[in-house]
């Protein structure tokens, strides 16, 4: 399973960038949904756009350092991240890595070759996110209660209002 970071695993910061830990809050319930997501889908894999890096408004040591501390709370918590791949570069490069684009889902399909995307699911909080999973022939998951993003249901398959409202679905 594919997960977007902000806005699906922690609360995304109006009108900014998460640039320290202090500023991380986990969405409800996200940690003990992730340990059973996990043994649903065997492989749990976050794609995210952090341009705040490219913009210099903090460091790749700024973001390691939030990756580290999530993946810390989340293996506490009896889940596991597999690997968490980022892409740093601004909107305006138009870097296939930067979501829509594919680079990270091919990265991690480096790494772990048995992914088959056609058998994954893609969980965003961003048309942008849907975009990339529909690049990628995966099953897409809207995470959002935005009216705009979720009139657009050509774009996914399956919404909901939080990760925790999809595990609770899948445990039915
Ligand atoms: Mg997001």
């Amino acid at each position: 399973m594919f997960l977007d970071r902000d806005g699906v695993i922690n609360r995304r910061k109006t009108g900014g960038y998460i640039t320290n830990w202090e500023e991380f809050f986990f969405q409800e319930g996200v940690r003990e949904s992730l340990a059973f997501l996990k043994d649903i889908f065997g492989r749990i894999i976050i794609v995210s756009n952090q341009q705040g890096v490219g913009k210099g408004l903090m460091t790749i040591s700024d973001l390691e350092l939030i990756d580290l501390k999530m993946k810390e709370e989340i293996r506490n918590a009896g889940g596991s991240i597999d690997a968490a791949y980022y892409s740093t570069h601004l909107a305006t490069e138009n870097h296939p890595d930067r979501k829509p684009g594919t680079g990270l889902g091919l990265k991690a399909r480096q790494e772990f070759p048995e992914i088959s995307f056609a058998h994954s699911v893609m969980a965003g909080d961003t048309l942008s996110d849907m975009q990339f999973g529909r690049n990628l022939g995966m099953v897409n998951v809207l995470i959002s209660n935005n009216k705009n993003d979720i009139s657009h249901d050509d774009l996914y398959d399956y919404h909901f209002d939080s990760l925790l409202s999809f595990t609770q679905f899948i445990k039915r």
